[in-house]
């Protein structure tokens, strides 16, 4: 008898289940996805989304109609709690759905606690979303004539909102000036050849960096840092490290020291063999995975055939990980930088390079009949 999978989320990790969803449905199962959204933006492509590069339907899949053109139901709703025992989701409207298999790929968030982060005009990069509403604000000026663009962060996602904000100032005629606060030691995380031409793109365009110190607090306009000096903005971006969703430690499943679902190497919960998750929101019992697109796109197969093994009672694939991956980073001059381990190349090529990537990416997974830019 055909049984019930529902996905929570239809994120970076689901891309795969998602196009493939008549496999699991010509053959008897149901189908469900939850998301608080119709639609889905590709982070890759953030960046250049807020730069002006693209336009918000060039960069989002649309969620709703990719599921509901295959058969499966799509629930505008969030997920709060996972009963596992009880096999049952409780929703945010109150509603409650069981189930017999369930995968998550609710993804990260950045943490902004109002402890930390109080008043106008702060941004946290996720929802990517908010890179539209930030962008139609610097767009409108910020009502001064040289407004104090602020982004906090340490690694390549401030590197990339940062050279973009400079590229969104140009293309709107106006005047900012633009500030990464860039933690202990920005860029850290990159090859030394990668940060030096970062930081030599940054300069070129006059954008400071502050670094040596993390910034404490933000608070109406003011950014405290941990040696009480305190840097005035106007807007600010938070690319300070994400965090797995807090539904599964809310809902008392197992976790890992992030607080994301502890999985096994088939990407199945510790404790419930038909609990799967994937991507950022996931803590991979086997080994520490960087919270970086590229695991969650790997783990795509491994999930579509692994939920259907567990609805079928079939032997699950083991996920690998590789050990090391490309990144490319969009600069927002029209230029990037790419590298995987210590080998490392930059220069408008690289830009060229990763939009040919990204967009056939989007080609890949985008349905057609894409909605217009006002149901965002
Ligand atoms: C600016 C930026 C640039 C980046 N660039 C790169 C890059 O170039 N290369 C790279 O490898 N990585 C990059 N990353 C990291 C990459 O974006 C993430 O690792 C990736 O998005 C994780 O995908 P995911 O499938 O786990 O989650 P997501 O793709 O974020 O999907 C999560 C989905 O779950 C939904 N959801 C959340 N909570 C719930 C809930 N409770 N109930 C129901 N639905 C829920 C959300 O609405 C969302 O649609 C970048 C990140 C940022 C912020």
């Amino acid at each position: 008898m055909g049984k019930h999978l529902v996905l929570v989320g239809g994120g970076h990790a689901h891309m795969t289940v998602m196009v493939n969803l008549r496999n699991y449905i010509e053959r008897g199962h149901r189908v469900s996805l939850i998301g608080p959204s119709a639609h889905h933006y590709y982070s890759g492509m953030g960046p250049g989304l807020l730069g002006g590069t693209y336009r918000p339907q060039d960069v989002r899949f649309n969620v709703k109609k990719m599921v509901e053109d295959r058969g499966a139901a799509f629930i505008r709703d969030t997920v709060t709690r996972i009963d596992a025992d009880q096999e049952r989701l409780v929703l945010k409207s109150g509603a409650e759905m069981s189930y017999d298999v369930v995968s998550c790929n609710t993804g990260s968030s950045v943490p902004a606690d109002e402890d930390h982060v109080a008043g106008g005009h702060i941004f946290p990069v996720k929802p990517i979303e908010n890179l539209i509403k930030v962008r139609q604000i610097v767009h409108d000026g910020l009502g001064s004539r040289n407004p104090k663009l602020m982004v906090v962060g340490g690694g390549a996602a401030a590197l990339e909102l940062a050279g973009n904000l400079w590229r969104l100032v140009r293309l709107s005629g106006t005047e900012a000036a633009i500030t990464v606060c860039g933690g202990r030691n920005f860029l850290a995380s990159m090859p030394p050849k990668a940060q030096r031409y970062a930081r030599q793109s940054l300069a070129a365009r006059n954008i400071d960096i502050i670094e040596g110190v993390y910034v404490k607090r933000l608070q109406d306009g003011v950014a405290i840092l941990q040696d009480q000096r305190e840097v005035n903005f106007d807007l600010a971006l938070l690319a300070w490290g994400v965090e797995p969703s807090p539904l599964f430690r809310e809902s008392g499943l197992p976790i890992g020291s992030d607080g994301g679902l502890r999985v096994n190497a088939y990407l199945q919960s510790v404790a419930y063999p038909n609990v799967f998750g994937g991507g950022d929101c996931i803590s991979f019992e086997p080994q520490p995975l960087a919270k970086v697109g590229v695991y969650a796109v790997r783990q795509n197969p491994i999930l579509y055939a692994n939920l259907l093994a567990a609805l079928e009672d079939k032997d699950p694939e083991a996920f690998v990980p590789q050990d090391t991956y490309l990144l490319i980073y969009n600069l927002g001059n029209g230029t990037g930088i790419l590298y995987r381990g210590n080998w490392v190349l930059k220069g408008r090529l690289i830009f060229w390079f990763k939009d040919t990537i990204d967009r056939k990416f989007m080609r890949k997974f985008q349905v057609s009949g894409e909605t217009s830019e006002k149901d965002t």
